[in-house]
């Protein structure tokens, strides 16, 4: 006899798996609050057409390193969004091996129709609605009052799991950046964003009132670090088809066209400036790195443990 499917168990597994691989957050987005927000042509229904549950999984940062290098090298090392994508591809196959649903990695690609800034899907949406992330004063940054800020990834399946609510409780702005801007009129993003891209108010109760974001000035910041850009403008801009065969093959943009070819990330950067300041990124509990890395020992020891006590059989060695 087929045993009855347990969405809630499944949704554990699935979380343990994540976790297993490197995860520090997992939630379902409920899909009838999704496609009320997104905007129209880019709900979750509009890439698979029967999807149940949009799960969002969120990783940690770089090391604490990172944070203290040079703005040109935190732009390339500061993002691990291709761990988050491939613990996505994995739960993708998972899901579909165990549960005989149809699963798909959410692609974190831009729309070639719309333009080179506007993605398929929201992936921010999704870990907002499924209460991983909350929006902040930074340009809308997700952040984690435990986590700081993730890398995002998403996956969509037609299985139903039970889907979570977003967070109650916004960590931004944190009660030092309050106090910042009653002294200043502006919290720590606001004030090291090196185009000032950040504004917005807070209100008498410390919460944000108002936010905006120039996301033009922002990009055109961070540009300056992205390769592809930069080596497509010198292909258009050579004088001869010797100029231009060294803009595509010059030894410093092959390693370009490696990391294109093995599917490495950091093609693309942010400048990083407002998260190198914000309290929350850097204080959060398991935003430090190595505490992360007890934190997720503890976490697989303790879901080992669960496992083992389900079971009823003796534990094996601790991890
Ligand atoms: S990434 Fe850089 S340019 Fe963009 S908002 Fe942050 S500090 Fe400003
Ligand atoms: S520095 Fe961080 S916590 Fe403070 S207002 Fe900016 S985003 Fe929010």
């Amino acid at each position: 006899m087929t045993e009855a499917f347990d969405s809630t168990r499944a949704k554990q597994a699935m979380i343990a798996y994540c976790t297993k691989k490197g995860a520090l957050a997992f939630g379902v987005g409920d899909v009838d609050a999704l496609e009320k927000i997104a905007p129209k042509g880019h709900g979750p229904r509009d890439m698979l057409p029967r999807v149940k549950s949009v799960i969002s999984i969120g990783v940690g940062g770089g090391t604490k390193g990172a944070w203290a290098a040079d703005a040109k090298t935190l732009a390339y090392i500061g993002d691990t969004e291709t761990t988050a994508y491939r613990i996505a591809y994995g739960l993708a196959f998972l899901i579909e091996r165990e549960y005989g649903a149809r699963a798909i990695f959410c692609p974190p690609d831009m729309d070639p129709e719309k333009g080179a800034r506007t993605p398929m899907q929201s992936l921010k949406l999704h870990a907002e609605i499924a209460g991983i992330g909350a929006r902040s004063m930074a340009g809308d940054i997700l952040l984690h009052p435990e986590f700081g800020m993730m890398f995002y990834a998403s996956v969509f399946t037609e299985l139903e799991i039970p889907a979570d609510a977003p967070m109650e409780i916004n960590p931004c702005p944190h009660p030092s950046c309050v106090k910042l801007y009653k002294k200043s009129g502006k919290t720590p993003c606001m004030q090291f964003c090196p185009v000032d891209c950040i504004s917005g108010t807070i209100s008498e109760d410390g919460k944000v009132a108002e936010m905006h974001y120039d996301a033009h000035a922002c990009a055109t910041m961070s540009q300056q670090y992205e390769a592809i850009p930069n080596i497509l403008l010198d292909m258009m801009d050579a004088k001869d088809p010797i100029e231009r065969g060294m803009a595509v093959h010059s030894p410093e943009n092959q390693l370009i066209w490696y990391k294109l070819s093995i599917g490495a990330g950091e093609l693309l950067s942010l400048c990083y400036e407002c998260m190198r300041v914000c309290p929350i990124t850097q204080t959060a509990l398991m935003a430090d790195p190595v505490a992360r890395g007890r934190g997720m020992r503890q976490k697989v020891a303790e879901a080992k443990a669960q496992a083992y006590a389900e079971l009823d059989v003796e534990a094996g060695p601790s991890v």
